[in-house]
């Protein structure tokens, strides 16, 4: 049966710990698009690679033209942020009258609305994911049909691939909290270089094919073919960079030399 309207506790955020929860995002809704209108929107790495494919831009035009930096709640890494336009209400850029022209690719945070992951931040993903309902006042999905589980939700967003990555991402995200860069904080040289590895695939991949990083890392040559064409095995890679340089250690090992 519908939720009722005063059954729903706008501004709460609730886990969801057996069952489901009433909610439905259709062009028929009273607030259809309210959400697109200046949402402060994180951006994960894996949304990067779906967004700059499917608008056929390069990684760092990508950054450029729709995203920028924000140091907010982790001091020692900055987020990436979706760039809203400037026209009144300040919609987001791939908001049209029929709807978002991004849908397919749109980024995670879009997708599992209300659905609010807290995803495993350990390296070797044992402790369980943990998923919260979040309502805002504004969006009336909450008193539609259909009641589901948190799985049904995560099948019907098509989520998988995106809590896949991003699970990796928050064990990394988990490190870079705990302030890696020592006395020299965020002007730390390296702090440059997890980002590219993170959020620029493609300039990351020049590095990879331009440097020495090959000779310097054991990489099978089956694995070099996969991350020299597709964006996802690139990125994988990235983050095993990024856990040998924060902590010296993960599946990334040093060539054998001599
Ligand atoms: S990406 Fe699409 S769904 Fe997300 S805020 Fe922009 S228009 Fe809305
Ligand atoms: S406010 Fe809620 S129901 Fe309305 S369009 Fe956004 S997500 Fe859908």
């Amino acid at each position: 049966m519908k939720q009722s309207p005063d059954k729903v506790v706008y501004g709460s955020r609730t886990e969801v710990t057996g069952g489901g929860f009433y909610f439905a995002c259709h062009p028929g809704v009273p607030c259809f698009t309210r959400c697109c209108k200046n949402p402060d929107m994180y951006l994960y790495p894996y949304d990067i690679i779906r967004l700059k494919s499917r608008l056929a831009m390069d990684s760092e035009t990508f950054l450029d033209t729709h995203t920028y930096t924000a140091v907010r709640d982790n001091p020692w890494f900055p987020h990436v942020m979706l760039k809203m336009s400037q026209k009144q209400d300040r919609p987001c850029s791939f908001l049209t009258g029929q709807g978002c022209t991004v849908y397919a690719d749109r980024p995670f945070s879009c997708r599992a609305y209300p659905l609010e992951p807290a995803l495993s931040r350990d390296m070797d993903g044992r402790r369980p994911d943990r998923y919260f309902v979040v309502r805002h006042p504004y969006c009336k999905g909450h008193e539609q049909d259909p009641y589901q589980s948190v799985e049904q939700w995560i099948a019907d967003q098509e989520l998988g691939p995106f809590i896949e990555h991003n699970r990796r991402w928050a064990a990394i995200d988990a490190l870079l909290r705990a302030n890696p860069w020592g006395a020299k904080g965020l002007e730390n040289p390296a702090v440059k270089m997890v980002f590219m590895a993170a959020f620029n695939p493609d300039r990351f991949r020049e590095f990879v094919f331009s440097s020495s990083f090959l000779k310097r890392f054991d990489i099978p040559a089956s694995r070099k073919a996969a991350v020299e064409a597709r964006d996802t095995d690139l990125m994988g890679l990235g983050f095993d960079w990024i856990e040998f340089l924060l902590t010296g250690k993960g599946p990334l090992a040093e060539a054998k030399t001599g």
